[in-house]
């Protein structure tokens, strides 16, 4: 089949990085910047206070320059120490990197195994927890990327806190905000934790963290010293964080949350959920099943492939002929599942687009159905929504 025009083009459809609008990458080129000068300083201010929001929060999230691993591992430094007692909720890549994060740092894990594709058995977690009185925090996904399942958390903290006002929530939220509400004051949760690549459209290198009162108050004794999160609070309320932030990084996020500012938190959710609605109406309309069984994210869908299909070979076709970034599956999942993210500042032109080379390379894998398919049935889904 003959190339594109322009098959150079690269159209990211994988669950972080997601797409960066070009006035906010436009933004990073501004390069002579002292991070101590009173003019960044009321940037990295701003930018703080536009995130809130999505944190649910009364202080600004802190800002941290490294990948969103970074802060997960800050958060278990930060609010574990050594030999407690801990839960972690493992349904897919994530819980079982919590998991191996809590166990690098001495903590006894109680995990939850849940199938891939599903979400935890809220009366399992009460079981766990009732079970084992000592365990003083449970770290969970708010959105399990590998598996395109975003966990109840609002139910799951209500039940957890009906057994203990003490147990620390830790919720990695890192591919959630933006695409669904995680919300720190409201469903009384201990820390939140995000990254720039996932919903907020800025490439990768600054992670987020809030954390309620009562994490603040309960720091561990552990030595730390790059995530001493204790130091950073009090210096970014000064607009100032303890290193040197990554700048560029920061002037972009500050751009690209005027974009979801203009929607607003509530705005931004509604605006996922209707994308992966009609993402999953697509995929129905091309014969094919979900893998995600219950609680489907709204960030990204993740599709079973049928046994005919190798997915390592449509993934690669898909970006070599057609430039399109989707993701595979991973362990369990490799070769069997695609992942196609609609998280961020992303449109549903391009969500068509998106399934539009996902049918492309279907049918040259030989894979049979009606070509349109899922753009008819996506696109009917869209404007049946906005009918006033
Ligand atoms: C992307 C992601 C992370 C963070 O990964 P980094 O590569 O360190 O940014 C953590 N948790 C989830 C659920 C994610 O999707």
């Amino acid at each position: 089949m003959q190339r594109p025009i322009n098959h150079r083009k690269q159209r990211l459809y994988c669950p972080g990085p997601t797409p960066v609008p070009l006035d906010a990458s436009i933004r990073a080129l501004e390069t002579n910047i002292y991070h101590r000068s009173p003019e960044f300083k009321e940037v990295f201010k701003e930018t703080a206070d536009k995130l809130k929001p999505f944190f649910d929060s009364d202080q600004s999230p802190l800002i941290l320059t490294s990948s969103g691993t970074g802060a997960l591992e800050a958060a278990v430094t930060n609010l574990t120490d050594y030999n407690d007692e801990v839960m972690v909720i493992n349904g897919g890549k994530f819980g079982e990197r919590w998991n191996l994060m809590a166990k690098a740092y001495g903590c006894h894990t109680h995990t939850l195994e849940i199938p891939w594709g599903q979400s935890p058995n809220i009366d399992e977690i009460e079981k766990v927890l009732k079970a084992n009185p000592n365990i003083k925090a449970l770290f969970i996904q708010a959105n399990e990327t590998s598996t395109g399942v975003a966990f109840p958390i609002e139910t799951i903290a209500k039940r957890v806190r009906s057994i203990s006002s003490e147990i620390l929530i830790i919720v990695d939220a890192v591919s959630a905000l933006v695409a669904h509400h995680v919300k720190l004051n409201s469903w009384d949760l201990d820390c939140i934790i995000s990254g720039s690549q996932k919903g907020f459209g800025v490439p990768p290198g600054l992670a987020f963290l809030s954390m309620s009162k009562r994490a603040i108050d309960r720091m561990s004794t552990r030595p730390r010293f790059y995530f001493d999160l204790k130091k950073e609070f009090k210096n970014q309320i000064e607009g100032q964080s303890c290193w040197t932030p990554a700048t560029s990084l920061i002037l972009t996020l500050n751009r690209s949350l005027d974009y979801l500012c203009e929607l607003g938190v509530d705005g931004c959710v509604e605006h996922h959920k209707a994308m992966s609605e009609a993402c999953r109406e697509g995929v129905k309309a091309l014969g094919l099943e979900l893998f995600s069984q219950d609680h489907h994210s709204q960030a990204l869908t993740a599709i079973n492939l049928p046994e005919s299909i190798d997915g390592n070979k449509l993934i690669k076709l898909c970006r070599e002929r057609y430039g399109a970034y989707f993701a595979g599956g991973q362990d369990q999942a490799k070769g069997k599942i695609v992942r196609i993210a609609h998280l961020g500042i992303f449109d549903q032109f391009e969500l068509i687009t998106g399934l539009s080379i996902l049918e492309q390379g279907l049918s040259d894998l030989g894979y049979e159905f009606e070509l349109g398919a899922s753009l008819t049935a996506a696109t009917r889904h869209m404007r049946n929504r906005h009918q006033p």
